[in-house]
């Protein structure tokens, strides 16, 4: 049956019969069609939501969320061009450079955000690539971030196989590398570098043995084939990314997208849809642009199959929802975090009063982009 096929045949008692007749797990696809892909935008809306929902109840637990913590550790003057970040070099954002971080910083971070119910720790670099010389440092920071008990995670831009290996050795679980979008669209939005030298990035990464974290950005000005040629490629590689980050743009003024339309959210939401269902086991993240989506919004990804988000008020150079906002939209959702997988009033009220607490504190570690001049927020993906 293709693709169009199954979608016109199933209304939602179909759906609603096949959630008691699919087999105990989805299966894993790496051949998907863009026909398929499309298709399921094509689809009714609450029809894909609920065949998401299978999916996801087939993989995880529905009602529980994992949350990372970002930090930036090197910020602006990156020699890239995304037309999207306030990083690169290129762009008139009015975004503060700084060198790499302390470690004793990069520490404090990591224990404030293991305490705020954060599993796991993202330390981004605006690098084209790692030099050599910042190695040793980049490996001390891995194995001191892990000791805390923290999962870690690396951003740092494309990775050599020798650095991939060296990563790995030092502990670290994750390297983030996002795809951003269809191979179609890719050159509209970055010349810099080449679409094959990030999945070769990737290759390197899976081959150390290490998670991939690897998503894309949409509201970029792409079609509707774009992002379905974003999703197969993410569900076509050898393996499905462990997580997958899907970002709304988030216009900042002086980078090339800042004057484009806002994206419908629902068909934001779609895409979050889709991605469950074609990496049912993956980690689907809802990253970039939560600040800008209502509660309403975010509760339908988190419906649609969203189950890991960022946690802290900001994403590198970028906000975020306050930490206290989270928890309570968690409160409300009867949402878990994996920390709190009991999540009771009492553990609910002490992550609250954690969060609180910790947003009093005076944040020297974060440009604020939302400051002064800029209206929007961007997201970077090194
Ligand atoms: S997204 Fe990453 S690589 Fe691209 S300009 Fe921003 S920091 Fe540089």
């Amino acid at each position: 049956m293709s693709a169009t096929q199954h979608n016109s045949a199933h209304t939602v008692s179909d759906l609603a019969q096949d959630a008691s007749k699919v087999p105990q797990r989805a299966a894993i696809r790496h051949d998907w069609t863009r026909e398929e892909v499309e298709a399921f935008y094509d689809m009714p809306f609450n029809d894909l939501l609920f065949q998401a929902q299978i999916v996801h109840r087939q993989h995880f637990d529905p009602n529980e969320v994992q949350v990372s913590t970002l930090l930036s550790i090197k910020t602006g003057a990156c020699p890239e061009d995304c037309k999207y970040c306030p990083q690169s070099a290129r762009y008139d954002t009015g975004l503060e450079k700084e060198r790499l971080l302390e470690m004793e910083k990069v520490i404090q971070r990591a224990k404030e955000a293991k305490q705020t119910g954060s599993t796991r720790f993202c330390m981004g670099a605006a690098w084209r690539n790692p030099k050599e010389r910042d190695m040793p440092y980049l490996t001390q920071m891995v194995a001191e971030v892990k000791s805390l008990g923290l999962e870690t995670c690396m951003t740092l831009g494309m990775l050599t196989r020798d650095q991939a290996l060296a990563l790995k050795q030092a502990g670290l679980d994750y390297y983030n590398h996002n795809l951003d979008t269809s191979p179609e669209f890719y050159g509209d939005i970055i010349t810099t570098r080449t679409y094959q030298d990030r999945l070769d990035t990737l290759q390197h990464v899976r081959d150390a043995g290490m998670n991939v974290c690897s998503g894309g950005i949409v509201g970029m000005g792409e079609s509707v084939s774009d992002r379905a040629g974003l999703l197969m490629q993410l569900a076509n590689l050898p393996e499905h990314p462990q997580s997958v980050p899907i970002n709304m743009l988030v216009k900042v003024d002086g980078t090339p997208l800042d004057k484009l339309e806002d994206m419908d959210p629902f068909e934001f939401i779609r895409t979050i849809a889709i991605a469950r269902i074609m990496m049912p086991a993956s980690h689907v993240r809802l990253s970039a642009g939560r600040e800008n989506m209502s509660e309403q919004t975010q509760a339908l990804c988190f419906m649609a199959g969203a189950n890991s988000i960022f946690y802290g008020c900001k994403l590198l150079t970028t906000s975020n929802p306050d930490t206290h906002e989270d928890v309570l939209l968690f409160k409300k959702l009867g949402i878990n975090t994996e920390r709190t997988r009991d999540y009771s009033d009492e553990a609910h009220e002490l992550l609250l009063e954690e969060a609180l607490e910790q947003q009093q504190a005076p944040d020297e570690l974060f440009y604020d982009a939302t400051a002064g001049k800029t209206a929007g927020k961007q997201a970077e993906t090194a």
